[in-house]
């Protein structure tokens, strides 16, 4: 289908006649397209053979005849001869947060501009103050902006490497069909942000498999090659690091590769004290008789440290809990019994309520809630009262279908500019469970902000906050709040602090989540899932979770149906 790379074209012109200050209507226009394109299930190339193109909303004769020039010949000329005018550089520059169309107009009319690197040169040099309409502030912002931007881009998101992993992961399958195959490294700790993927191999046969994977497809470059390992570039530019240990020494090698680096110094200290030595292979006394190295609950072992969960490993407290068996019991996948926050085709999600019900249902989850968004957010369908009778109507109708799986009627309602909801009490006390975020106006004070969240943990119909902090992986920091202040009320009230597992949000962060266990406030993991495939990101929450040293109690989605009615109840 030519549909997304049609509707791609689209985009990148709007985004040209944006910076060209063209007419807003023909800017939304291509926009519009682009995004009912998207939305179309049918094969543009067969609409244009039936000639239908103009049957989709918002394409009228002039953007069909450049559909039909895009789909012939990859391009259109209006396309070009933009492109002439602004080179793509200066398109490239809307990708850091703060930086709008007209920005990247006037740094490319006044200081000839051309991309982010010249961009990040200019705002370094004191360049950019003093152009109109840009303070101080905002070159701090756009420095800010850039950083966070390098290290969206260089750094894969745990989907990203969770895909790659499983890729190289079922190829070395068929040549180490009995042995281990573990990815190690930060995605084992799953951390957000993986610089590279680490694949650890138990095999006597090392070059075999190393030749194997170095000659298999979606290698496009050889960065490293040893007898026992190899390092490569994919199709995609992510560098995947392979390493072939001996069974024998597969926990030790397994335990140096998973890092992080704090954790591992100290073990070494450890090791020290007790006249060990450790490395990749094991733990070795002063005669080098090895002591440890099979598995890695030998090795935590010889240390006299129980075995320590991979997302537990960074040196934050997790070596002294080993020491005196104090480890939490983490939270695990098994443990969910349901999904809080899933959108539905009644607002922005693709499917209907009965596919992502039987979808939970499949995932082994005794209830769904199903948050469409609230009327006011008008770029995800918002929906009106009237559409929410028509919303609860149809729960029921399918719930009398499905009766495995309880389907709560919910909402992400949004939270205003000075911390109202969107719908009134009156509305509020109809929904079984009520999730509020904040969807817009990130650049109030910290104290505005704050202020926001606890006005809606304060309304005695809002059970959860969503994405507490708004924090998007490339494109957006989280936002100032008081966290504190925000613990105190969320206990006060009795309201859980989600963890949203989408891999763009991850967002309360592993140290806030930890913050919120340890201030007796409850998470809830929800996956924002807009289509049922995205119900598998919970794995991802979960992972977060962890690193956030969670349990199963700390988790409002870990309660059984019965348990969980009663604590929802208001
Ligand atoms: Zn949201
Ligand atoms: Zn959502």
């Amino acid at each position: 289908m030519k549909n997304e790379f049609v509707s791609s074209v689209f985009r990148n012109i709007a985004e040209l006649l944006e910076i060209n200050e063209d007419n807003p209507f023909r800017i939304r226009a291509y926009i519009r397209a682009a995004d009912n394109l998207d939305a179309l299930k049918i094969d543009i190339e067969d609409m244009i053979a039936e000639k239908k193109l103009e049957d989709v909303p918002g394409i009228g004769h002039d953007l069909a005849s450049k559909i039909k020039e895009i789909v012939k010949t990859g391009t259109c000329q209006q396309y070009e001869d933009l492109k002439k005018i602004i080179p793509e550089g200066v398109v490239a520059l809307l990708q850091v947060p703060s930086v709008g169309p007209q920005s990247a107009r006037l740094f490319f009319d006044k200081l000839k501009i051309a991309s982010i690197d010249e961009l990040k040169t200019a705002a370094t040099k004191g360049k950019l103050s003093g152009l109109p309409g840009i303070k101080d502030k905002s070159v701090a912002n756009i420095l800010k902006g850039i950083t966070l931007l390098e290290k969206g881009l260089r750094d894969m998101d745990v989907l990203t490497a969770t895909t790659v992993a499983e890729g190289f992961v079922e190829k070395l399958r068929a040549l180490a069909k009995k042995e281990k195959i573990v990815p190690a490294g930060s995605l084992r700790r799953m951390k957000d942000g993986i610089h590279d993927v680490d694949i650890l191999i138990a095999s006597n046969h090392p070059q075999e498999i190393i030749a194997s994977f170095l000659a298999g497809p979606g290698v496009k470059k050889i960065l490293a090659q040893g007898p026992a390992k190899s390092s490569i570039l994919t199709d995609s530019d992510q560098q995947v690091d392979l390493r072939v240990f001996k069974p024998q020494s597969f926990g030790a090698g397994l335990i140096y590769f998973t890092g992080s680096k704090n954790h591992n110094i100290r073990l070494r200290q450890l090791a020290i004290k007790k006249d060990y030595k450790i490395n990749e292979y094991g733990v070795f006394d002063k005669k080098n008789k090895c002591m440890a190295s099979k598995t890695e609950e030998e090795v935590y072992k010889a240390l006299g440290l129980d075995f320590i969960p991979p997302e537990l490993r960074e040196d934050t407290g997790e070596i002294e809990a080993a020491l005196n068996h104090e480890l939490p019991e983490l939270i695990s996948l098994g443990d969910i019994k349901g999904d809080f926050h899933v959108h539905t085709n009644y607002s922005d999600g693709e499917n209907s309520i009965e596919e992502m019900a039987r979808r939970a249902h499949e995932l082994g989850y005794q209830y769904i809630c199903l948050t469409d968004h609230s009327a006011s957010l008008k770029i995800a369908r918002g929906l009106s009262p009237a559409d929410l009778k028509k919303k609860k109507k149809e729960i029921e109708k399918v719930q009398k279908r499905l009766k495995k799986i309880r389907i709560l009627f919910g909402t992400e309602v949004e939270i205003d500019a000075q911390g109202s909801l969107d719908y009134k009490d009156s509305v509020l006390k109809e929904f079984d469970l009520v999730v509020a975020a904040i969807h817009s106006g990130f650049k109030q004070s910290k104290e505005q902000l704050t202020r926001r969240i606890v006005r809606a943990c304060e309304n005695k119909y809002v059970h959860i906050i969503a994405h507490p902090t708004g924090k998007l992986r490339v494109t957006r920091d989280s936002y100032e709040i008081d966290f504190k202040e925000i613990l105190k009320v969320a206990r006060q009230t009795n309201t859980a602090l989600e963890i949203n597992a989408h891999p763009y949000r991850m967002d309360l962060s592993d140290i806030y989540a930890r913050a919120a266990k340890d201030n007796g406030v409850r998470c809830a993991i929800d996956t924002d899932a807009h289509n049922t495939g995205h119900l598998e990101y919970m794995k991802f929450g979960v992972g977060l979770a962890r690193r956030g040293w969670l349990e199963k109690q700390n988790v409002l989605n870990s309660l059984s149906l019965p348990e969980l009615l009663k604590t929802i109840k208001k």
